[in-house]
């Protein structure tokens, strides 16, 4: 029988390296004559099977830090990698299969296609990170996140912290390695934000997941292993 999974191409040895790696990043956004500096040298470093809090006041960079993190943007100077390969180094093709396959992003709110199951919707980011079977890998993934009886109801049927746990369940689905959760739980009530971190708690455990999570919740950071401030553009001392 066919192994379900496509095998990663990065070699063995990669699983060595950290998940996330910052190396005196710059950001630095020019409009005109006006010069931001949204990032200014930031270094940090986050493991495989690492759930890690980004806290910081607005304007400190967290969200520059994240579309950098996701391969969404680039920076104006220093390095990003992801298991040691520097995204710099990675052509077009490369950083899409990194984005589809690699990185997992879960927005505040409108991570799924509204009018499509939420059995479909993870079936598709299956099937886009090139994963064999992604119906069976949906339904399994759905099923270990509690979702199970949710499988066939619209996206937007569900309540707002189903729609994340979906969403959750389809980066479980296709193994993504670093998983980028930004204000995961800004509009839920407590009793879904403690399972909306159950299930990001479970991408970390049962997949090995780096778990990057940017987040005003002290809930959420009182779970993570480790909590990074960050402060105009850098980590607080
Ligand atoms: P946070 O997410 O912590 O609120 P951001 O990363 O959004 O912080 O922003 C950091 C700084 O960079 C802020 O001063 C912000 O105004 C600026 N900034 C962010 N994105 C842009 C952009 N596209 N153009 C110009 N300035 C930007």
């Amino acid at each position: 029988m066919r192994n379900l999974y496509v095998e990663p191409e990065r070699p063995p040895e990669a699983l060595e390296w950290p998940a996330l790696e910052f190396h005196d990043v710059f950001r630095i956004f020019r409009s005109g004559p006006v010069e931001t500096v949204a990032l200014r040298g930031l270094d940090l470093r986050v493991e495989r099977a690492e759930f890690v809090a980004v806290l910081g006041p607005s304007g400190s960079g967290k969200s520059t830090f994240m579309a950098l993190a996701g391969a969404l943007d680039v920076p104006s100077a220093g390095d990003v990698r992801v298991f040691g390969q520097s995204l710099a180094r990675l052509g077009e093709a490369e950083l899409a299969r990194l984005r589809a396959r690699d990185l997992a992003i879960v927005f505040q709110s409108d991570n799924l296609i509204s009018t499509l199951s939420a059995h479909a919707n993870v079936a598709l980011s299956v099937e886009l990170a090139g994963v064999e079977q992604p119906a069976a890998a949906a339904s399994r993934a759905l099923a270990q996140f509690g979702l199970a009886e949710r499988a066939t109801h619209r996206a937007d049927s569900l309540s707002g912290g189903e729609q994340q746990r979906v969403a959750i369940a389809a980066a479980a689905a296709r193994n993504a390695s670093v998983v980028l959760a930004d204000e995961p739980t800004g509009e839920l009530d407590e009793a879904n934000e403690t399972l909306v971190i159950d299930a990001l708690e479970a991408l970390r455990t049962q997949y090995s997941s780096a778990v990057v999570v940017v987040t005003h919740s002290r809930v959420v950071a009182e779970r993570a292993d480790r909590v990074i401030q960050l402060r105009d553009g850098r980590v607080a001392a």
